[in-house]
C-alpha cells in the first residue's frame, strides 16, 4: 500500500500491508515458500543477525508473507507492530513470555476460552507462572487481586463462550493504575467490532483461526502491540528494559521504542520458543481478512435474528447474546460495540443435559465441531467437549454448565438456520 493517511476498514482489510510484489509486478501477495534468504554479503548478514538492519533470515523468525499479515493485523487493530504465530494459544505464550518470570503471576478473567482457562490454571505453572482469575465484571475486585508479582491483566473483550462482554475501558484504568499491561483476546469481536487499543489496552491476542481466516481452514494467531506501554518505567520488565545477554547486551526498549514488543516477540519468542506461522497458512488468513468487515455484519445480524428467535421457543430456558434486550450487558453493548456483538452465544435448555445432546444429533445444517468463527453455523455442548477438563463450577463460571450450548451462526441464510433449529428443538422434546 502506498502513503495511506485515512483509508477505511474495508479498504485497510484489503490493502493494509500488501504492494505488488517487486520481482514480477503480482498484484495478490505471493506465498514466499521459502526456508531461507540470501544475503547480500557477509557484512549484510552480520547486521542482520546482530539486529542493526531489518531483513529476511530464516522464516522461523520471519517470512515476506507472514510480514505482510502481520502489518495488517497491525493496522486494523490501531497498533504499532505485530506478531503472528501458529496458534491462538502460541500468541497467549508469545505475549506473556517476555513479561513473565517464575514467581510471577497475570490476573485474568473467570469468563475465558475453555482452552485458555486450562493453558492459564495448569501448564504455565510448568514455567513457575500462575493465573489469578476474577470476575472482570468487578474492576474493584480485578484490582485488589494485584500483587507486587503481577505481571499482566488479561481478558477477552467478548468473552467465549457465554455472551460476555468486557468493559475495557474499566479494566484499562485499573492495569494503568496498577503500571501493568492490559492483554485483550479479541478473537470473538474481531477488529471489526471492537478496537482495544483505542480503549486502552496494551496489548490484543487474536486465534486467526477463528474469525480473521474465517472458513475453517487455518489455525493461526496474533499478538499486536499498542507501542504505548513504557516498559522502563518500572523494573518490572527487564527482558524489555535491561540488557540483553543474547543480543550482545541489547536493550529492546530503549533501542526499538514503540516496536520493542514486537521486536522481543520475532528476534526472541519466535527464535527461542519456535511457535512459527507458515506461509501458506499467512495466506489463507490474508484472504479471509479480505472479506471480514461483509462477513462480519452478516454474523452480526443473523445472531440478533436468531437469538430473538431462540428466546422466544417453549424448550429455551434462555440466550446469553449481549445484543439481546435481556441480556445484563445490553447498554454496555450500545456503547461499546456500536457494530454488534459478534455471532457466538450460549442456548440454555429447559431439557438440561440430554435435550442439548439430542438436539446435537438432530442438526443438519448446523456442524457440532470444536471450532467457531466459521461461515458455516456451528454447535457444540461445551460441558462434554471444550470445557470437559474444567470442574462443574468452573463450566458454569465460564458459561458452559451441563444444560448449554454454544452457538456460532454462520454467515447462511437466516430462515434456513431458524428452520434446521426448530426442527431440532422440536426433536430434542
Ligand atoms: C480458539 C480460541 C483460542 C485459541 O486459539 P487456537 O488458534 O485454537 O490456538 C483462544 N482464545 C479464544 C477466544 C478462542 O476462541
Amino acid at each position: 500500500m502506498t502513503d495511506a493517511p485515512n483509508y477505511g476498514f474495508d479498504t485497510l482489510q484489503i490493502h493494509a500491508g500488501a504492494r505488488p510484489d517487486p520481482a514480477t509486478g503480482a498484484r495478490q501477495t505471493p506465498i514466499y515458500q521459502t526456508t531461507a534468504y540470501v544475503f547480500r554479503d557477509a557484512d549484510h548478514a552480520a547486521a542482520l543477525f546482530n539486529l542493526q538492519e531489518v531483513g529476511f533470515i530464516y522464516s522461523r523468525l520471519t517470512n515476506p508473507t507472514v510480514a505482510v499479515l502481520q502489518e495488517r493485523v497491525a493496522t486494523l487493530e490501531g497498533g504499532a507492530g505485530a506478531v503472528c504465530c501458529s496458534s491462538g494459544h502460541a500468541a497467549q505464550l508469545i505475549a506473556l513470555f517476555p513479561l513473565m518470570a517464575p514467581g510471577r503471576n497475570v490476573v485474568a478473567s473467570n469468563r475465558l476460552y475453555g482452552g485458555t482457562i486450562t493453558q492459564f490454571s495448569q501448564t504455565i505453572k510448568r514455567f513457575g507462572w500462575s493465573a489469578k482469575f476474577v470476575d472482570f465484571d468487578d474492576p474493584k475486585a480485578v484490582a485488589e487481586a494485584i500483587d507486587d508479582d503481577t505481571r499482566a491483566i488479561f481478558c477477552e473483550s467478548i468473552a467465549n463462550p457465554g455472551g460476555v462482554l468486557t468493559d475495557i475501558p474499566a479494566i484499562a484504568d485499573v492495569a494503568n493504575k496498577a503500571g501493568l499491561p492490559l492483554i485483550v483476546d479479541n478473537t470473538a469481536a474481531t477488529p471489526y467490532l471492537c478496537r482495544p487499543i483505542e480503549m486502552g489496552a496494551t496489548l490484543v491476542v487474536h486465534s486467526m483461526t477463528k474469525y480473521l481466516t474465517g472458513n475453517g481452514t487455518v489455525t493461526g494467531g496474533a499478538v499486536v502491540d499498542s507501542g504505548n506501554f513504557d516498559w522502563s518505567a518500572s523494573d518490572k520488565f527487564p527482558s524489555l528494559s535491561q540488557p540483553e545477554p543474547a543480543y550482545h547486551g541489547l536493550k529492546f526498549h530503549e533501542t526499538f521504542g514503540p516496536l520493542a514488543f514486537t521486536f522481543h516477540g520475532i528476534a526472541i519468542g519466535l527464535r527461542d520458543l519456535g511457535m512459527t506461522l507458515n506461509p501458506q497458512a499467512a495466506h489463507y488468513t490474508l484472504m479471509g481478512i479480505e472479506t471480514l468487515s461483509l462477513r462480519m455484519e452478516r454474523h452480526c445480524q443473523n445472531a440478533i435474528e436468531i437469538a430473538e428467535w431462540l428466546e422466544g421457543h417453549a424448550a429455551v430456558a434462555g440466550v446469553t447474546y449481549a445484543g439481546l434486550k435481556s441480556s445484563p450487558y445490553h447498554a454496555k453493548a450500545q456503547e461499546l460495540f456500536p457494530r454488534g456483538t459478534g455471532g457466538l452465544f450460549t442456548v440454555k435448555l429447559k431439557g438440561g443435559y440430554d435435550a442439548c445432546v439430542k438436539l446435537v444429533d438432530s442438526l443438519n445444517l448446523f456442524s457440532h465441531v470444536a471450532n467457531l468463527g466459521d461461515t458455516r453455523s456451528l454447535i457444540i455442548h461445551s460441558a462434554s467437549t471444550t470445557h470437559r477438563q474444567l470442574t462443574e463450577e468452573q463450566q458454569i463460571a465460564a458459561g458452559a454448565g451441563p444444560d448449554v450450548v454454544r452457538i456460532s451462526i454462520g454467515i447462511e441464510n437466516v430462515d434456513d438456520l431458524i428452520a434446521d433449529l426448530d426442527q431440532a428443538l422440536n426433536a430434542a422434546g
